[in-house]
């Protein structure tokens, strides 16, 4: 097998003025990060976790804790960067496993014999929504938390990654997404995408792109698509092919901030698992509080019929009295 193919591309959307995902394409080595912080903080925090992906060396779990050590410290000593956070799922082809490392709701899907399967799981309100069944995926897709995420590299000193492994088949590809692309297009429309365009994977990528902001365009778009084809030799552990002089790594690094950059752009908000059934049951209670006024005003309008019948029977009786 080997490494045959890889694209990636990147796009702030119709409605952002900047672009806070980053992405790595630096074979063996993949990556998807989306940034989230007041200010520039969100894309600080996104490429300082694109830039330890880079150095990569170590394994995909010591790769992730580096980029969070490095977020969160940065967020320690730069008050501008206060509570910055990114999210970032990486893809490393080691010989005959790709590793997958996840901490946000970016999302890492495998296109296998025609099929779209979502590797990651979202860490997410409504992706835990989800999973204890108090959300269909319907209402996921317009409700209106659904920007929050439980998970998020940076926010702590230490954090807890999904890694997991997939035994690579010829012909496989490997999409890194922000959810810039998975909130305006749904999988069955990437999946048809993807069978419409993989024959050249820069152009499904900015196809994917162009899908997103075709739906609106609410988020930065990334996209970052890589494919196992068959090696010459018929060898059967995936073969990386030799670095390029430069790694992708998109945007540059220029990570500072300056009092300009003080732009009030909060979206993304990390949460607790607790704070979401904490959510969920506001919403819920909201949701029957109508139902609880109606109720009053029934017992309200019966009592005053009640009232006014004894006032009728009582003057019935005095006026049949006095008659
Ligand atoms: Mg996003």
């Amino acid at each position: 097998m080997t490494l045959a193919r890889f694209a990636g591309a990147t796009d702030p959307g119709r409605r952002r003025r900047r672009n806070e995902d980053s992405y790595v394409i630096d074979p063996p080595v993949f990556a998807v990060a989306d940034g989230m912080g007041g200010a520039q903080a969100g894309e600080v925090a996104s490429k300082l976790a694109a830039g330890a992906v880079k150095e990569h060396g170590a394994d995909v779990e010591s790769l992730v804790q580096e980029a969070n050590r490095r977020v969160h410290q940065r967020s320690l000593e730069d008050p501008n960067t206060s509570g910055m956070g990114t999210t970032l799922t990486v893809a490393a082809v080691e010989d005959s496993v790709v590793s997958i490392g996840h901490v946000g709701d970016s999302r890492a899907y495998l296109v296998r014999d025609g099929n779209l399967e979502q590797l990651t799981e979202d860490h997410s309100l409504v992706g835990e929504l989800m999973r204890t069944g108090k959300l269909s995926a319907e209402e996921a897709g317009s409700h209106p938390q659904r920007s929050m995420i439980t998970r998020a590299l940076g926010t702590d000193p230490n954090v807890d990654v999904d890694i997991f492994s997939v035994e690579p088949r010829i012909g496989d590809l490997f999409l890194l997404c922000s959810d810039g692309l998975t909130s305006m297009v749904d999988d069955r429309e990437i999946l048809r995408l993807v069978g419409e365009k993989r024959g050249d994977l820069q152009e499904l990528v900015k196809v994917l792109i162009k899908a997103a902001n075709k739906g609106g365009g609410e988020d930065n778009i990334t996209v970052v698509a890589f494919e196992i084809g068959e090696a010459p030799d018929g060898e059967d552990t995936v073969v990386v092919p030799a670095p390029s002089a430069e790694p992708d790594t998109q945007p540059d690094d220029e990570d500072t901030l300056t009092e300009a950059d003080h732009v009030p752009t909060v979206d993304t908000v990390v949460v607790s698992v607790d704070e979401i059934s904490a959510v969920y049951e506001r919403d819920r209670q909201r949701a029957s509080a109508p139902r609880g006024r109606r109720r009053l005003l029934t017992r309200a309008l019966s009592f005053l019929v009640v009232i006014a019948l004894l006032f009728g029977v009582a003057y019935l009786i005095v006026w049949g009295l006095a008659a």
